[in-house]
């Protein structure tokens, strides 16, 4: 680090997972690394659901669950699709997951963890190395075509042969930096979520757990009032992780808003005893980028790179996940900017080695496979309206204890189901949302 310039090999701009994953690569490789984060610290200002995949973080910190502040380990996903007074659902839940790496997928409440990720990246910097907390970057510094540095709120400029782009899905920098447009509506979804308290033993009972074991449910239909999109509840240790996410457009023509959705979701018949008695300690609202693969920003220009969310790597399918992505995508940025370093060249065209590693990994493979599903489902509403819900109804008649003959009742589902949907459409259908959505 130049003192007198404030100059480093590397600016991160952003404490979260795709940021510290950049930092900790290149910090391991012994560059001179500035983070500047926001935030009070990192992690004070970050929202999401609640699972973490950690792949990545397993092979940056291997058996990281063991000082990391993790809530509990996820045995169990259950995808549970709620009608005004009923619910369907798939559970796997399996013992396989509850063993070292657990499968990689744990329940994280990001202010612990991602504190806790900065503390660890800082332990690993060298002298000319620093985490800038309570800094927000407001504008890139230009030479020519180059990115050379960043303007923050407090500081004078700072300056960098790479920046690394870890933003978020309200990306400005990248805007700035002339690699992406402002998103449009119909590109993100917004998420509301509370942190609903309730002592470990209340929640290891009401969701048939033991020890650190957790379990993440999914909810489709009328949990999100029929819009694209889903809500969840996951178990932390001694609270659980509670909310919402759709299509900000969706929002707009239903014309109601996130809380609506949440409170509503929350007095659901299937969803209320889960949280009885329980008290919200944290409320917060964040933007998750769905431009998916097709619209991906330029992901590198001459001394920048995008990383995480500001890239839009985001796997909005039934996986869920931004986290392993976000985290992928910084150690892959990190990787490039060490051999730039080597080779003393920051140009686009050493910087693209970034884009190809992307393209090589499960993070440019899963965007590609998953591209079409969010415009899929929004053109097809049926798909996640009309067919469960019949659905659900037939096997509500099905199961209905009467004093008719199973025979009966089987003859009036069938013909019941013959006239509410044409099956020939229906399949065509689910043809379609096969090929799409998994
Ligand atoms: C409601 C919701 C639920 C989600 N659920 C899940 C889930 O369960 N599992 C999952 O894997 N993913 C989930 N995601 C997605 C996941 O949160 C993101 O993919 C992931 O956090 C991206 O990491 P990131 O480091 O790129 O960005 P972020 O985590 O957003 O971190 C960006 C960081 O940059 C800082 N920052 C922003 N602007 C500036 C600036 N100008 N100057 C300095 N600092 C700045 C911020 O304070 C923040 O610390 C969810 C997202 C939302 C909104």
């Amino acid at each position: 680090m130049d003192e007198e310039t404030l100059k480093f090999d590397a600016i991160v701009v952003g404490g979260g997972p795709s940021g510290m994953c950049a930092a900790y690569t290149m910090a391991k490789a012994g560059m001179d690394v500035a983070v500047i984060e926001r935030g009070e610290y990192p992690g004070s200002k970050n929202l999401f659901g609640g699972i973490l995949f950690t792949t990545i973080l397993n092979k940056l910190i291997p058996n990281f669950w063991e000082e990391a502040p993790v809530e509990r380990n996820v045995i169990s996903r259950k995808f549970s699709y709620l009608t005004e007074d009923s619910q369907l659902a798939v559970e796997l839940k399996t013992e396989q997951y509850n063993k070292p790496p657990y499968n990689n997928t744990f329940t994280v409440l990001r202010s612990k963890f991602d504190r806790w990720f900065s503390e660890k990246t800082e332990s690993i910097f060298n002298e000319n190395s620093f985490v800038f907390s309570g800094f927000t970057v407001i504008d890139v510094i230009k030479e020519g075509h180059k990115i050379i540095g960043v303007v923050t709120d407090k500081e004078g400029p700072m300056y960098a042969d790479v920046i690394i782009c870890a933003e978020g899905a309200n990306s400005l920098l990248a805007e700035k930096a002339g690699l992406k447009k402002k998103p449009e509506p119909h590109d993100m979804v917004t998420g509301v979520k509370e942190v609903i308290a309730l002592p470990s033993e209340i929640i290891n009972d009401r969701f048939a757990l033991a020890g650190n074991e957790g379990v993440a449910i999914e909810f489709f239909g009328k949990a999100v009032e029929g819009m694209v999109g889903g809500a969840f509840i996951y178990t932390n240790k001694e609270s659980l992780s509670v909310g919402i996410s759709c299509s900000i457009v969706d929002f707009t023509h239903k014309n109601i808003n996130p809380n609506e959705v949440l409170d509503k979701f929350k007095e659901h018949p299937s969803v209320k005893n889960l949280l009885r008695g329980g008290e919200t300690i944290e409320y917060s609202a964040h933007m998750i980028p769905e431009f998916g693969y097709d619209k991906l920003p330029d992901l590198v220009s001459h001394g920048i790179m995008l990383v995480g969310d500001s890239a839009g790597f985001v796997n909005t399918s039934h996986y869920h996940e931004g986290s392993n992505l976000a985290m992928a995508s910084g150690v892959m940025a990190g990787e490039t900017a060490i051999i730039a370093k080597q080779k003393g060249d920051f140009s686009a065209e050493t910087l693209s080695l970034y884009k190809e590693k992307l393209n090589d990994s499960f993070v440019m493979k899963d965007m590609k496979n998953f591209r079409r599903a969010a415009k899929f489902l929004h053109a097809n509403p049926q798909v996640l309206n009309d067919y469960p819900t019949t659905m659900v109804q037939s096997m509500v008649d099905y199961f209905t204890i009467s004093e008719r003959s199973k025979v009966e009742i089987r003859k009036d589902v069938i013909g019941g189901l013959i006239m509410d949907v044409k099956f020939i459409k229906m399949m065509w259908d689910m043809n379609k949302a096969r090929k799409v959505l998994l």
